[in-house]
């Protein structure tokens, strides 16, 4: 919450530091702490969340932590835009900008005729052109933790803040969880560098053959091996249960060593990629194809219950918090049922049309007005989340950025205690944007395997029918090279 509380965990590693390379006195000069009581600001950013699930279980009493934070502000949906690829919304959320802006135009490197370089590297950090939300509150003396956003790889060095940094989401699977990558240490995958070692034990456990198996068989049950189709997204969804939960340990460990910081960042996967791969268990009737009863048994709760799992995360995270806290729920878009009659499509559930994600803001400031009726529920864009956490911390909106920070949803006195501030140009100053970076020989190509292997791109996995253009303002900025994800 203030630098002050957070000072014994940084106070043991800078002391090692400072005095190995005789700063001691500046030390001294920083340590005084910034005496701020400015309430934690926490964003809790589940991809591809729909109230067409929560909402059900929300009101049967399965996410009794979603309605608590629902209770204590207002709930209701978040327009989106297209393409609906995480690297890009996720850093949208995080910069306040469209693509064209921040520069991360796809999963990996886009050529200059709108499509994938054939053989282009993920994008990584330093490729953004724009400061995201952690820079901006860490240079502005906020405190900052963040876990696993997208493309936070390398880990920014931004003062006041820990940060542990995601290659991609879907590339932890070999970032995170294989001991020998470990074991041989991704150079930058936090800052500052220590925490790689304080947080070593928690990656360890997520390893593929490591206890969160057992952990993930007792929630979700498992597929027999011959079942080959659905035993394969099964295998899939369990690499994105085993980072969802690692994150949210090491997430739970920096609350719990320093408090929170005043602005807090994790993100989850579990709710979008339980959606894309057990949508046609759960909802068969939507489908033109006959998806076997045995099946649907089986594989039909998967995605409520990782919304289940998710709403225990939730509440893991809010018995850290103050009750003064303020907690954004975000995600990118929503889900819906698609390739209807692609059965042998992995994704039978999907975003394309860039339906509405999840958007919850929650706290003592939020007017509280609970769930929104259907159909009234729009509360704002993803472009105003990062003007909205700006001004959360007291800090001016980005004159650059597309969204206004959601004043509309604070109480009367808050409004009156924190008139809106002039905005301002991050921009300037900020360091040039360079070509992706590899952690580790033959990482790349890994991960596109990866992507490949989990219907994300490659020519198995075409859609049937193209994807809509949908923005004018995108269409030319983007083409969807293969219409998935
Ligand atoms: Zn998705």
């Amino acid at each position: 919450m203030t630098r002050l509380t957070r000072l014994p965990g940084w106070r043991r590693n800078l002391l090692v530091s400072a005095v190995a390379v005789g700063v001691f006195p500046s030390l001294l000069a920083c340590s005084g702490g910034s005496g701020s009581d400015r309430a934690p600001v926490v964003v809790i950013g589940v991809d591809g969340m729909t109230w067409a699930v929560a909402e059900p279980l929300m009101n049967a009493g399965k996410m009794p932590n979603l309605q608590k934070l629902v209770d204590n502000g207002v709930g209701g949906v978040v327009r989106t835009d297209l393409p609906t690829f995480s690297p890009i919304l996720w850093t949208s959320i995080a910069t306040g900008t469209r693509a064209k802006q921040h520069g991360i135009a796809y999963f990996s490197e886009m050529g200059a005729n709108g499509q994938p370089k054939p053989g282009g590297l993920p994008y990584t950090s330093n490729c953004r052109k724009v400061p995201a939300i952690w820079g901006l509150a860490g240079e502005n003396d906020r405190s900052v933790d963040s876990v696993a956003w997208w493309v936070s790889w390398p880990a920014e060095e931004v003062p006041n803040s820990r940060i542990v940094a995601s290659y991609a989401a879907q590339a932890q699977a070999l970032m995170l969880w294989k001991p020998l990558v470990h074991d041989e240490g991704i150079p930058s995958l936090t800052y500052p560098d220590w925490l790689q070692e304080d947080i070593a034990p928690i990656l360890a456990d997520g390893h593929p053959s490591g206890p969160l198996v057992q952990q993930y068989n007792q929630r979700f049950g498992s597929v027999p091996t011959d079942w080959q189709f659905a035993f394969e997204l099964d295998r899939f969804f369990r690499g994105v249960y085993h980072a969802d939960q690692t994150h949210q340990d090491v997430f739970l460990k920096l609350l719990e060593d320093d408090g929170p910081a005043d602005l807090n960042l994790v993100y989850f996967g579990s709710a979008d990629v339980s959606g894309h791969y057990f949508w046609r268990y759960r909802q068969p009737d939507k489908f033109k194809y006959q998806v076997p009863a045995a099946h649907v048994e089986r594989l039909g709760q998967h995605i409520d219950k990782a919304y289940e799992q998710l709403d225990v995360w939730f509440g893991e995270i809010m018995a850290k918090l103050p009750t003064d806290a303020t907690i954004m729920l975000v995600s990118d878009h929503g889900m819906v049922a698609s390739n209807l009659d692609a059965p042998q499509h992995k994704q039978s559930g999907g975003h394309d049309g860039a339906p509405p994600g999840t958007m919850v803001l929650s706290g003592p400031m939020v007017n509280n007005r609970g769930l929104l009726p259907q159909g009234k529920r729009l509360l704002g864009g993803i472009y105003d989340v990062a003007p909205t956490l700006l001004h959360w911390l007291d800090l001016p909106s980005g004159s650059y950025m597309e969204g206004d920070a959601l004043r509309q949803h604070m109480t009367e006195a808050w409004q009156v205690e924190h008139p809106a501030l002039p905005a301002k140009d991050y921009r300037q100053g900020f360091r040039a944007a360079t070509s992706p970076l590899v952690p580790g020989e033959d990482m790349n190509q890994g991960f596109i395997d990866a992507l490949n292997e989990l219907g994300y791109i490659g020519e198995d996995n075409q859609p049937q029918t193209p994807p809509p253009t949908g923005d004018p303002k995108q269409a030319d900025l983007i083409q969807d090279p293969d219409g998935t994800k």
